[in-house]
């Protein structure tokens, strides 16, 4: 029983039960006896949707309770805010819960005062290197999704940060949380850790594949679908879902059921979701499609995009697409509307299966392989990664059960799949330390927040990681170790003396802007060979071929375009072009060229659909680059400050423009909250030109300007202090459109 916990405020009982926990789950209760709540160190490998939540509030409001500080690291920002959300609810009680996921400069000092903190592994990582004095206040920390630590991009930063709090903050409570793994034990031998290792689960989950006119479950059962002519395996499995069970009779025992679909990219999600409406439309009430119409009108409201329209249509007849180029708007509103079983099916990448809590009755596993640019061609998916999608399936207190499918294509497949997935144990978590580009990044960050100052006490250091746990070849470390320190050295961000290791100004700058040393070096290459008007496509391509900012990718037939591209404005790129001859490093510069072009399309007010068009991609994937392009512009001003560079103010301008996706013209209109880039250039067009004409303007040309949108321009007008913005009495224009 929830009033049995032990060390936990004494409000918490009382509120769980409000919030419908009445009893721990077993997982749960076995965490509680290892003391969780009372400050020991835990992993906890468990499946997805048993309660990994619960386990973590516990630990943080116990250490909380005892006067201290709780931090929750998330590896993905949607997942702090979405974390975020949910310990509000501890706010009524006077805790203090604050999130973090913003810029990589600053110290956080607003944070020090919170109770419970909320931010993702890189963000933790830049509060360590820019010396945040309130981390040495912590008391809990609780890393969620620890088992990607095994990913190569991000899963070091992970590593090492746990790393370092452990170490600035003597008996810090680690509390790690993780799907299923095969090597749990590592982990907790890594953290001085309790092991939980449990596979219980709130709701039986049965795994299988699809093949022919049945799903294969794995207990030797199968079930006949109500499959119709020509219908595709997928559909099929989703209609059987759509249909209500009956008896003999013909009374309903059993509505029927949401299905969730994991296809491998965005694409095939977008197409999967509209050849999928066609399926549910048929089993839609007046009441649900009207629901539904609504639905698709606030989705075309957040914004005007083709997107927006496919999403719109789709989600009209109870169908919806999910990945990772849907602006957060679209998100919330396909999962809200999938959670109130209006959308009866989501066809989604991957990314849903990372954390956010959407069950659904059946989940599809249409796609196994997914394209693998490093690894050239189609990989197949990992196990972890299969059973974490396959745990979305069954809600507990309204499934029986859940059901979770591959699709298997011939008989061959299906044995195949069985094999592979469904009697399959999930692979062994390793670190991925121990590659240069991690180590550049975190040697570099160790020295210069003072970890380490001598090449053994980075090594001393570096022992205290799952990386160092897991190796038999220590020699390896030292070889990679000794190989980045000479780059570091050789690039001006170490200096080293009689076996002391320093970080120069340079280098500390690099650290604390969070920057790949790679990406600064490259950056200050590109700098040195500027004169003091770089133009805006020189500077974006700059920072798009920094390994900090993921190009766009060229599709076939693009090589030529983007070659020819190349040499009619070869003058204004920084630095030397490499060669055509140069295969891979030509193809990396003109990628690089094509996500400077999308830049400067933006700053140069293209339309955001015409965009989305010309480079196929969707409207969150511009916020995604421009917001990178920021950060790594405004790292370029700081570092063309720190070498007494005269291009800083043409930089300044690159960034503001790329940030207001304007002309320059437009920089001090869209300075005025409320003026976005398309409304400053209707103003600009009218004659406003900037601030100070706006505060003086002639009413009604203002109206006209703003599409006769009274209250729209009213607030505009008291935004940017105008003597008398009300708009009462003023004429609209008839010419202007609405
Ligand atoms: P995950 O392990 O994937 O993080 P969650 O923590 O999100 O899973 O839990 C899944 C669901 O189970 C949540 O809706 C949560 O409210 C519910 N839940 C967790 N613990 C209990 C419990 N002891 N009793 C009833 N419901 C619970």
């Amino acid at each position: 029983d929830v009033a049995d916990i032990p060390a936990i405020p004494e409000w918490l009982p009382d509120h769980l039960r409000e919030s419908g926990i009445d009893s721990l789950y077993p997982p749960q209760a076995e965490a509680v006896e290892a003391g969780v709540t009372e400050g020991e160190n835990l992993v906890a490998s468990i499946p997805t949707a048993s309660g990994k939540t619960l386990i973590a509030e516990l630990a943080m409001l116990a250490s909380v309770a005892r006067g201290g500080t709780a931090l929750y690291i998330v590896p993905l920002r949607a997942l702090a805010s979405e974390k975020h959300a949910e310990f509000e609810q501890f706010e009524q009680y006077g805790l203090d819960v604050g999130v973090s996921t913003g810029n990589y400069e600053s110290e956080g000092g607003w944070l020090a005062g919170k109770d419970i903190i909320v931010a993702t592994s890189e963000k933790v990582d830049s509060l360590v290197r820019n010396g945040a004095p309130w981390l040495e206040e912590l008391t809990c920390v609780v890393a969620d999704e620890v088992h990607l630590v095994d990913d190569g991009e991000r899963g070091p930063t992970l590593e090492v940060t746990l790393a370092k709090l452990r170490r600035i903050t003597a008996g810090l409570q680690t509390v790690a949380l993780s799907a299923t793994i095969g090597n749990a034990g590592e982990l907790a031998e890594w953290l001085d850790a309790e092991l939980l290792d449990s596979d219980w689960r709130p709701i039986d989950l049965k795994k299988g594949v699809h093949y022919g006119q049945a799903l294969h479950l794995e207990d030797g059962s199968q079930q006949e679908l109500r499959v119709r002519d020509g219908e595709k395996q997928t559909a099929a499995v989703v209609r059987d879902t759509l249909e209500p069970d009956r008896d003999e009779d013909g009374t309903i025992r059993e509505e029927g059921g949401s299905s969730l679909v994991f296809v491998n990219s965005r694409r095939n999600a977008e197409a999967a979701a509209g050849r999928l409406a066609g399926v549910v439309s048929e089993y839609l009430d007046p009441e649900e499609r009207a629901a539904l119409a609504e639905v698709a009108e606030e989705i075309r409201d957040v914004s005007d995009t083709e997107t927006s329209d496919d999403l719109a249509d789709a989600v009209a007849d109870g169908a919806a697409f999910h990945h990772a180029g849907l602006s957060r708007g679209h998100r919330e509103l396909v999962e809200e509307a999938f959670r109130d079983r209006l959308i009866k099916v989501v066809s989604a990448t991957p990314t849903l299966a990372a954390g956010v809590n959407t069950p659904s009755r059946r989940v599809i596993v249409r796609d196994w392989r997914r394209y693998d640019g490093t690894a050239g061609g189609m990989q197949p998916l990992s196990v972890l990664e299969v059973h974490q999608m396959m745990g979305r399936a069954g809600r507990p207190g309204r499934d029986p059960y859940g059901e979770a499918v591959l699709v298997a294509s011939s008989h061959d497949e299906l044995d195949e799949l069985f094999e592979r997935y469904v009697w399959a144990e999930p692979e062994p978590v390793r670190s991925k330390l121990a590659a240069e580009p991690a180590l550049r990044t975190h040697i570099l960050a160790t020295v210069a927040s003072g970890f380490a100052s001598t090449r053994e006490g980075l090594l001393e250091f570096l022992e205290a990681t799952l990386y160092a746990t897991q190796t038999d070849e220590r020699g390896r470390l030292e070889e990679v170790t000794d190989d980045v320190i000479a780059y570091l050295e050789r690039n001006g961000f170490l200096e080293r003396d009689d076996g002391g290791l320093t970080a120069t100004n340079l280098g500390h700058t690099v650290s604390r802007l969070y920057l790949d040393p790679m990406s600064a070096a490259e950056i200050i290459d590109g700098l040195d060979d500027a004169d003091d008007r770089p133009t805006v496509l020189g500077l974006y391509q700059l920072v798009a071929r920094t390994p900090d900012m993921y190009e766009l990718y060229l599709r076939s037939g693009e090589d030529e375009e983007y070659t020819m591209l190349a040499y009619e404005r070869e003058s204004e790129f920084l630095g030397s072009m490499p060669s055509e001859f140069e295969d891979d490093r030509f193809e990396d510069w003109l990628s690089a060229l094509k996500t400077a072009r999308l830049l400067e399309d933006w700053a140069s007010e293209r339309e955001e659909d015409e965009i989305t068009d010309r480079y196929g991609i969707g409207p969150g994937d511009i916020r995604g680059k421009v917001e990178a392009a920021s950060w790594l512009l405004g790292a370029a001003e700081s570092l063309a400050g720190e070498l007494g560079l005269d291009c800083t103010p043409a930089i300044r301008e690159a960034r503001t423009r790329v940030e207001d996706g304007v002309r320059e013209e437009l920089l001090d209109l869209v300075s005025v909250r409320g003026v976005g880039r398309k409304r400053a250039r209707r103003l600009y067009d009218a004659g406003i030109e900037d601030r100070a004409a706006l505060r003086e303007a002639d009413k009604a040309a203002v109206l006209a300007a703003l599409r006769n949108r009274r209250s729209t321009a009213e607030t505009i007008l008291e935004n940017v202090g105008h003597r008398a913005p009300s708009m009462d009495g003023v004429e609209p224009d008839p010419d202007a459109s609405p």
